[in-house]
C-alpha cells in the first residue's frame, strides 16, 4: 500500500472493500461539505408548515438520525413515550468501529439498555495498554484508556432489537428534509424514495451527526480507514501488537498545513481498525475531503505499518469538534434538541463521541424526557469541565501557525505528552478520559510551557488575543466552579 494514489483509485478501493452503498455514503458525506461552505444547509423548514394547535402529534419524540443516537430510543420508550427513529439509510446500520474505556462499557448496562452479559458480547478485544507516539519524538504508554474494542454492528443491531421490542417505530430510508415548529409540536417533512410525508412530534431530536444543519461546531476531524487484515504482528514500530492500542501516532510533519495522525486498534484475531485523520477549522474542509484523505491513507499506509495489509471494511466520517471558544451548536426554537455529533459536546481533543454519548445516555434520556413536557429544559447533551481548556489545544492543532514550521506541531505534542507521562498514569489517563480537573489542567499547561516557552507565541498565533481571552475566561469559570 504505497506510492501515489489518485482520488479515482481511492474510490475504487473503497468500493471494492465496502460495496456501492458504502461508496454512496462516502460521497453523500463529502457532498454535504459543499452545502456547508455555501451556507445553504442552514435553511430549514421550507418543506414543512407549523402544525396547528389541534393536530394530534404522531409521536412524543422523533429521533432524526439512527446512528449511535439510536441507543436513546429504547430508554425513551422505557419512560412511556411514543418514539420513532428515522434514518436516510438503515436505522442502526453503522459503518463504524468504536473503542472505549471501561466506564463506557459499564454505562451500556448501568443505564438499563443491556445486561452485563450482553455487553460482554459486544467487546471484541481488550488491551493491556495504549500509547501515543510522535514523529522524531518519544512513545508514551498509558493504561486504562480506550482499551476495549467494541463491535459497533452488534451493538447497534442489539439497540435496534431492543427498540423494536420496546415499541419504537423504526423508519429506514426516511430523510428529514425540513421542520417547522408550532406551539405544542413540530411538523417534520420526511422523504422516502421520492415520496413526501409529514410527521408531527412533540419533540424533535436532531441526531443527524455532522450533516445536521445545526452542526455548527467550529472544528472538524475528517477520518478515514477501517478494519484491516494482514498487518505484521510484533513489537517493532511498523508492527501491531494484538493487546496494545495505538491511540495517536504521527509519522510525518505538517502536510498542506495539517498534522495527520494515525490510530490503530486490534479487534478480532488478525483484524485491526486503522484510521488516518486531522483536525481542521470547519470552514477549511470542503467537498471531497474524505476521498482525498483515503487517497493519502492508501499512499502513506506503508510509512505507518508493514505487511500485506488489505482493507476489509471501510469506515469514515467527519467528526465535529467544538473548541468552546465560539458559540455552542444549538437548535433554535423550543421543541428541537441536539444530541451526539450535531451537539458536539464531546472532547474537542480526542473527538471520542461514542464514549461521551454512552457515558451520558441516562442523563440525556432523562433530559429529553423532561424536555417533551417542559420546553424550558434546554441542555440535554452532557459536557465535561475539562473541555473548556482542551478546546483551545484542539484549535491550535487545527490551525498550526506558520512559525511552528513543518515539525513544530510534533515537537509541541512530544513535549505535552512527555509532561502527561511524567505526571503518572492517572494524570495522563484523566485527560484522555475527559476527567482531568481544571487545576491539573492548568498545571499541565504550565509545565508544558516551561519546557517549550515558544508555545505562548504559537497559541497567540493560532487563537488570536480574543481567543486567548475567551480560553482564559472559560478555564477560570471551571476553576471557580470546581472550588
Ligand atoms: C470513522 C470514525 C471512527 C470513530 N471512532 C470512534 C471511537 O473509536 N470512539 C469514540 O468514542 N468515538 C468514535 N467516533 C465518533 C462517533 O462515531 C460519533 O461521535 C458518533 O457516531 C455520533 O453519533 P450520532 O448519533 O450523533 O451520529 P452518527 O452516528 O454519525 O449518525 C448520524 C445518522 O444520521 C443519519 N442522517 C443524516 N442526515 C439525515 C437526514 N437528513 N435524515 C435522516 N437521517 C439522516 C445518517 O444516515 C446516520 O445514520 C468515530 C467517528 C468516525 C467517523
Amino acid at each position: 500500500m504505497t506510492g501515489a494514489i489518485g482520488r479515482e483509485e481511492a474510490r475504487r478501493r473503497v468500493r471494492e472493500a465496502g460495496g456501492d452503498a458504502l461508496l454512496e455514503r462516502l460521497e453523500h458525506l463529502d457532498a454535504t461539505r459543499a452545502g456547508r461552505l455555501s451556507g445553504k444547509q442552514g435553511a430549514q423548514g421550507g418543506a414543512a408548515r407549523p402544525p396547528d394547535g389541534k393536530a394530534r402529534p404522531d409521536f412524543d419524540v422523533v429521533i432524526a438520525g439512527g446512528g449511535l443516537s439510536l441507543l436513546l430510543a429504547p430508554l425513551l420508550a422505557d419512560r412511556g413515550l411514543r418514539v420513532a427513529v428515522l434514518d436516510r439509510a438503515r436505522v442502526g446500520g453503522a459503518h463504524r468501529e468504536w473503542n472505549a474505556g471501561v466506564a463506557e462499557v459499564q454505562a451500556l448496562s448501568s443505564c438499563g439498555l443491556f445486561s452485563a452479559e450482553e455487553v460482554e458480547r459486544f467487546v471484541v478485544a481488550r488491551y493491556r495498554e495504549g500509547f501515543c507516539r510522535w514523529h522524531r519524538g518519544g512513545t508514551y504508554p498509558v493504561r486504562g484508556v480506550l482499551d476495549h474494542a467494541i463491535d459497533a454492528r452488534a451493538l447497534l443491531e442489539g439497540a435496534r432489537a431492543r427498540a423494536e421490542a420496546g415499541g419504537v417505530t423504526l423508519l429506514d430510508g426516511h430523510t428529514l428534509s425540513g421542520h417547522a415548529e408550532g406551539r405544542e409540536a413540530v411538523a417534520l417533512a420526511v422523504e422516502e424514495g421520492g415520496a413526501r410525508r409529514t410527521l408531527v412530534t412533540r419533540l424533535l431530536v436532531d441526531a443527524r451527526g455532522s450533516t445536521s444543519p445545526h452542526a455548527t461546531a467550529d472544528l472538524i476531524c475528517p477520518t478515514v480507514g477501517g478494519v484491516m487484515v494482514g498487518i505484521e504482528e510484533g513489537e517493532g514500530p511498523l508492527q501491531i501488537q494484538p493487546d496494545v492500542g495505538e491511540i495517536l501516532v504521527s509519522t510525518e510533519g505538517l502536510v498542506g498545513g495539517f498534522q495527520h495522525l494515525w490510530e490503530a486498534f486490534p479487534g478480532r484475531p488478525g483484524e485491526t481498525t486503522v484510521y488516518l485523520f486531522y483536525y481542521a477549522p470547519s470552514e477549511d474542509v470542503g467537498p471531497g475531503a474524505l476521498v482525498s484523505l483515503y487517497a493519502r491513507f492508501f499512499a502513506q499506509f506503508g510509512q505507518y505499518k508493514a505487511g500485506e495489509a488489505r482493507l476489509l471494511r471501510p469506515t469514515f466520517g467527519y467528526i465535529p469538534g467544538w473548541s468552546r471558544l465560539t458559540p455552542a451548536p444549538r437548535a433554535g426554537g423550543r421543541r428541537v434538541r441536539l444530541v451526539g455529533d450535531a451537539a458536539a459536546r464531546h472532547s474537542p481533543l480526542t473527538f471520542c463521541g461514542f464514549g461521551s454519548t454512552v457515558r451520558g445516555l441516562s442523563r440525556t434520556a432523562e433530559g429529553l424526557g423532561r424536555a417533551v413536557e417542559d420546553p424550558e429544559v434546554r441542555e440535554v447533551a452532557c459536557d465535561a469541565p475539562v473541555h473548556a481548556g482542551a478546546g483551545a489545544l484542539a484549535a491550535l492543532m487545527a490551525r498550526p501557525p506558520r512559525r511552528m514550521g513543518t515539525e513544530g506541531m510534533n515537537a509541541l505534542l512530544d513535549t505535552a505528552f512527555a509532561v502527561l507521562h511524567a505526571g503518572g498514569n492517572e494524570f495522563y489517563a484523566s485527560l484522555l478520559r475527559d476527567e482531568m480537573s481544571a487545576a491539573d489542567f492548568v498545571g499541565f499547561l504550565r509545565k508544558t510551557a516551561a519546557l517549550r516557552p515558544s508555545v505562548y507565541r504559537e497559541a497567540l498565533g493560532a487563537l488570536g488575543a480574543g481567543g486567548i481571552g475567551r480560553w482564559g475566561t472559560g478555564l477560570l469559570r471551571e476553576y471557580v466552579r470546581a472550588g
